[in-house]
């Protein structure tokens, strides 16, 4: 380790003093610096730079015992805006962010996966017209995207369903649009999305598990996206859970995601529904071939025995993997996120359930289990939140 420059002292400082302004919402100059433990003067200086260039403004003023009442100061939410891209699913999604993770326009467009360039054709559309809907000057592209990435270089190393490999798309998006690029795993940007703008706020460590046509979890230790030394720490859904089991996407047969994942669910209900002709499925759909998550849900709550079963398995494999990573980790805030979990509070019963069988019980007992209050944009968050904490160190 060397000794800071005084340049790097003075970089570090300056996200020191705006970070306290962000996580405080309004503060003082004098609280700053009272919280930070920085001179009065050091604090004036970086607050004047962060005001030149318009992130920061003078808001009101506050209470004061005695003397001259202090001038509040706060992070102006548009100064800047994040482009947020979610390349999850059969639909990319993407929009611009503000910097407190407020939602200012959304943009999806459907992609033909099995076409890698097509399916980049479209990231390409994609980020355009969010570059030319953002009213603020653009802070950076922020990418989640399936499969294993490699954050360093901004390279795609494998993601199946897109037919991508070794795709550098952080350079070829910088080149493009000229602004600076970072993309990481789907799951692993969920991840910050929570401890950002979501439940996770006041957490040091959590774990999200994304069960939608994949399945992964995203870890934060100590505030810290935790990515593993290849970059595929959480990669929880190919870890095999029966024997032999179904063909995964993976090459392998039996992983958690054939058993979890929507795809799962679907084709576990579509046998449902070719072998039960009295099933609720089919008043959800025209045919079994046609069933969808939407028609297995609507048997859900129609009270379908069958279905109810089902899902209630599903609950119980993903809460042995829970079980897996409570104690591996002890990590108290497990956060669900993706699709499945429109199945809900009953079915988080259950996966908690699953936790307290298959862990210690003293972990398990001491384990959150909630529903993600991000719901479909967590992602588009994680990855404006990768945005901020690059740039700005403010996550
Ligand atoms: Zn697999």
């Amino acid at each position: 380790m060397k000794k800071a420059t005084r340049r790097q002292t003075k970089a570090h400082n300056d996200r020191l003093i705006l970070k306290t302004i962000y996580d405080k919402g309004e503060i003082s100059r004098a609280d700053i610096a009272r919280l930070t433990g920085l001179t009065r003067t050091t604090v004036s200086d970086a607050v004047a730079a962060w005001m030149g260039n318009g992130l920061v403004a003078e808001v009101g003023v506050g209470r004061s015992a005695r003397g001259k009442p202090p001038i509040l100061l706060s992070v102006v939410d548009d100064a800047r805006h994040l482009i947020g891209i979610d390349l999850a699913d059969n639909v990319f999604r993407g929009a611009v962010v503000d910097l407190r993770g407020g939602i200012r326009c959304r943009h999806s467009l459907p992609v033909d996966e099995r076409d890698g360039d097509a399916a980049l054709a479209v990231v390409y559309e994609l980020v355009g017209e969010l570059v030319a809907a953002a009213s603020s000057s653009i802070l950076g592209i922020g990418i989640g995207a399936p499969g294993l990435m490699d954050p360093r270089r901004g390279v795609v190393r494998n993601a199946v369903n897109l037919d991508w490999h070794d795709l550098p798309l952080g350079y070829l998006l910088e080149e493009r649009y000229q602004l600076p690029v970072y993309i990481a795993n789907d799951c692993q940007v969920a991840a910050l999305a929570e401890c950002t703008f979501g439940r996770g706020r006041d957490v040091s460590n959590l774990i999200v598990i994304q069960v939608g046509r994949g399945v992964g979890a995203g870890i934060v230790l100590n505030r810290s996206l935790y990515c593993g030394d290849g970059c595929g720490a959480g990669e929880i859904g190919h870890v095999k859970f029966v024997d032999p089991g179904d063909r995964c996407r993976c090459g392998h047969r039996g992983c958690l995601e054939t058993l979890v994942s929507t795809r799962a669910i679907v084709r576990r209900a579509r046998a449902i529904a070719l072998d039960d002709p009295g099933s609720a499925l089919h008043r959800f759909a025209v045919e079994p071939g046609a069933i969808d998550l939407d028609a297995v849900f609507g048997a859900f709550q129609a009270g379908d025995e069958q279905v109810r079963s089902a899902i209630a398995d599903v609950a119980r494999v993903l809460g042995r993997a829970v079980a897996g990573l409570v104690c591996t980790l002890n990590v108290e805030c497990v956060i669900l996120a993706g699709r499945v979990t429109r199945f809900g509070q009953e079915w988080v019963e259950l996966i908690r359930d699953e936790v307290g069988r298959a862990a210690l019980a003293a972990l398990a007992d001491e384990t959150q289990i909630q529903i993600t209050e991000l719901d479909a944009d967590i992602v588009v968050l994680g990855a404006a939140a990768l945005i901020l904490s690059h740039e700005l160190g403010l996550v």
